[in-house]
């Protein structure tokens, strides 16, 4: 029977609850242990699919192709392990399932109500996952922050769900902000004091309080919240920003969080955790001589959330390198053929991320010309594959103002065009090619030396691709087509040869990247950088 932990936030969002919880999570699963996540989030969205980059980061996406918050890939980069769509419900999907059986007639005249439906809809998603998953150890993170009023079925569920669970299967930790106060020259406990009240409140006593702060907790602020928050001095961890995050699971095993969690599970801590892997990486990451400095061309520039995998597999690759990666977030609507050399000039390396809709994609046409013309290496992933071929079409096959249909169905030459599957789908959530899906690479490419093998899996999250009318223009003049769908029907990979290193390709490598295990083609583009830099 798996033992679970509940990980609530207080005081203010954007805590860092998800990479505590992942960082717990590695430690436990260091000691041996079968760990799996989840995410559960209070909004009404039926998931994350439909949401802006600008207010929720980037769409992270699962093997099995679901569309989830993007804490979903600090788990993954934290345990190292591949999630599933049963890792990340919202309350919109809790009330969609709901409706749907109410609509049936399955209540059969019942009142349907948040408690007990709604709460026992939640109960069955934690029984379901720790099923599914055989773990020992189910680590849920509830979004959102406790007193939020759309957060509370789920408080409630949780409660419920340690009352069903024999005592000591259940642990309760509650992340908050202890502020530092310069006028004062001290941190404060109240808003902790005041968040585990309402936790309280509602039924929850937390067994451990995780401290978020800029700075240190010293013992008397430890003990402080102990009295008022009704645990011990020991119970009360603190999680002082750190300049990596992947420090994060170090600073909680000095405090052997990991050993007090599992004793208060009742579970075993044999041994030692091997924590040999993340201290190997630490240390590379401190070792790093060097710097690289690379250009993330994208429209979403503003939230840098937005290309949270693809900054993480760059730095993870970067490490793997040696070298500190410099990442610019670079506006594509500032990018031109007048302004690409001011803007990318001194760049070592270019990518240009996936995206969609019209706005800025000349200005991602633009950079991939200059990074083809000027021999910089580029990276296109998605959009920035399909923005590549357009460029090559357009400026290389003398296809003027080839584009994607997706931003002009009258464009003479549409390169880039909805897939067949597509076309009578007019739903937006959920309905885009989505997941792992196999791609063959061509023997002699880029793509193929990169990946040292002839099948592989990438995750995909688009509706468009490279339209088989023009493919074979587009060969002729030069686009080397390096990896394909199995049955040859779709372009999966680009590459040119008369470029130091010009790749790209329509799935999201980055999701797969870890700090232990980075992307060989991350690895790959950030040598090219190196190389480029070194002259
Ligand atoms: N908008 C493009 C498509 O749907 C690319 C999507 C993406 O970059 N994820 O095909």
């Amino acid at each position: 029977m798996a033992k679970h932990i509940f990980v609530t936030g207080g005081v203010v969002s954007s805590l860092g609850k998800g990479i505590t919880a992942a960082s717990l999570a590695h430690l436990l699963k260091a000691r041996g242990y079968k760990v799996t996540m989840q995410k559960i989030d209070p909004y009404l969205n039926v998931d994350p699919g439909t949401m802006s980059p600008y207010q929720h980061g980037e769409v992270f996406v699962t093997d099995d192709g679901y569309e989830s918050d993007l804490d979903l890939g600090h788990y993954e980069r934290f345990i190292d392990e591949s999630l599933t769509r049963e890792s990340n419900f919202t309350q919109g999907a809790i009330y969609q399932s709901l409706i749907t059986k109410e609509r049936r007639g399955d209540f059969l005249g019942g009142t349907v109500q948040v408690i007990p439906h709604v709460t026992n809809a939640i109960k069955e998603r934690l029984y379901r996952i720790a099923d599914q998953t055989q773990a020992d150890i189910v680590i849920s993170e509830i979004g959102g922050t406790v007193g939020d009023i759309e957060s509370q079925p789920f408080i409630e569920a949780a409660r419920q769900f340690k009352k069903e669970k024999p005592a000591g299967d259940v642990v309760f930790i509650h992340c908050t902000l202890v502020p530092y106060i310069a006028a004062a020259h001290e941190v404060k406990t109240k808003p902790t004091q005041h968040s585990v009240k309402e936790l309280r409140s509602v039924g929850v006593q937390p067994d451990f309080i995780v401290c978020r702060s800029d700075h240190e907790i010293s013992q008397s602020v430890r003990e402080k919240i102990a009295l008022f928050c009704d645990v011990t001095p020991e119970d009360v961890i603190a999680c002082i920003d750190a300049p990596s995050i992947y420090q994060v699971p170090l600073a909680l095993y000095d405090q052997s969080f990991d050993g007090k969690v599992l004793s208060r599970l009742g579970l075993p801590a044999y041994g030692l955790p091997d924590l040999a892997p993340l201290r190997k990486f630490l240390s590379d990451q401190d070792n790093c001589h060097g710097e690289v400095d690379i250009a993330i061309v994208g429209k979403y520039v503003q939230l840098p959330d937005a290309y949270l995998s693809i900054m993480e597999a760059l730095h993870h690759a970067g490490v793997a390198n040696g070298v500190a990666t410099n990442l610019h977030l670079i506006d594509a609507e500032k990018v031109s053929d007048a302004s690409a050399p001011e803007l990318l000039g001194s760049m070592d390396a270019v990518l240009v991320p996936g995206g969609f809709g019209a706005r800025a994609f000349e200005g991602k046409i633009a950079a991939v010309r200059f990074a083809r013309e000027q021999k910089i290496p580029f990276f296109g992933i998605c959009l920035g594959l399909q923005a590549a071929v357009c460029e090559f079409a357009r400026n290389v096959a003398g296809l003027e103002g080839a584009t994607s249909s997706e931003f002009d169905e009258q464009a003479a030459y549409q390169v880039v065009d909805i897939m067949p599957d597509q076309r009578n789908i007019d739903e937006k959530g959920g309905t885009m090619r989505l997941g792992a899906y196999p791609c063959k690479l061509r023997k002699d490419t880029r793509a193929f030396e990169i990946y040292g093998d002839e099948v592989i899996y990438e995750r995909h999250r688009h509706r468009f691709e490279v339209s088989n009318v023009y493919r074979p223009r587009l060969e002729e003049a030069g686009l080397v087509v390096s990896g394909e769908s199995p049955d040859g029907r779709l372009t999966e990979m680009v590459e040119l040869e008369d470029h130091p290193w010009f790749v790209a390709t329509q799935a999201h490598p980055e999701f797969k990247s870890r700090p232990t295990r980075p992307h060989p083609l991350f690895t790959s583009f950030v040598a090219a950088a190196k190389a480029k830099r070194q002259g």
